[in-house]
């Protein structure tokens, strides 16, 4: 069994692939928390994937699935292209290991689909035991102070070094408000890994909230030699579900 959130089609709204055609799975439950995102679902508060996060009051709506396959090929039957495959969640490395998850991922694979795990890169791949995730990217969104989560819980170097090193096209991707804009957490963070490509994009779950932080965000990523990204998603749909 593995806990599905919600599958759907639709394009990629962040991080170095945006705009890519993609099928999304979420997985439920997370290691993490952050509250410091502030979003409030009646008394609860903490990210946008709240429904994916937090077990004790979601996991009822969470489908217990058995097998993945079917649920990617009803979206591929209606399609003549390979769309990107995305893992995300709440953490979905939490369920790295299981079998449901790795027969998806290897057949997606050799179906010749780029597949791509949202991650926040704490908990570290055995690579050596499952070698079918060097064939996966990481979009690894390592948490900053801002998420308001304790540093040793949010930063796992052995975690991220394990992923940069036996990827190929793994990337950082951060996000900031306009308070965060002068953070020196994004150079220490990724100072050992040179060549792993950095994507910046504003805090926010609706429109109105991105506008708030864009340009500020944008021009640091100016000053500091990142890559900037919107979240198209919220620009175009705010928070609606399945997109
Ligand atoms: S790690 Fe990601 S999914 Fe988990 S609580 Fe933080 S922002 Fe949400």
């Amino acid at each position: 069994m593995i806990p599905l959130v919600e599958s759907f089609y639709s394009f990629q709204g962040e991080g170095r692939f945006v705009g890519t055609p993609s099928i999304f799975i979420r997985l439920g439950g997370c290691n993490l928390g952050c509250a410091g995102f502030g979003v409030k679902i009646d008394t609860l508060i903490g990210c946008d994937s709240l429904k994916a996060v937090n077990q004790e009051y979601f996991s009822h709506t969470w489908k217990k699935i058995d097998n993945l396959i079917p649920i990617i090929n009803d979206y591929l039957k209606e399609l003549d292209f390979k769309p990107d495959i995305v893992i995300t969640g709440g953490e979905p490395l939490l369920h790295y290991q299981n079998p449901i998850l790795l027969d998806a991922l290897k057949e997606s694979v050799l179906k010749g689909h780029r597949v791509t795990f949202e991650t926040n890169a704490t908990i570290e791949i055995d690579f050596l035991r499952f070698p079918i995730y060097k064939k996966i990217v990481f979009a690894m969104s390592v948490k900053l102070e801002n998420s308001g989560e304790p540093k040793s819980k949010r930063i796992n170097t052995d975690a991220i070094s394990a992923i940069v090193s036996n990827t190929k096209e793994s990337f950082f991707k951060f996000v900031l408000s306009e308070n965060d804009v002068n953070t020196k957490e994004i150079k220490e963070i990724t100072k050992e890994y040179p060549n792993t490509s950095i994507y910046c994009m504003p805090l926010g779950s609706r429109a109105s909230e991105l506008r708030k932080s864009d340009k500020a965000v944008a021009n640091f990523c100016i000053q500091n030699g990142y890559n900037f990204v919107d979240r198209m998603h919220i620009r175009l749909w705010d928070n609606e579900e399945g997109r």
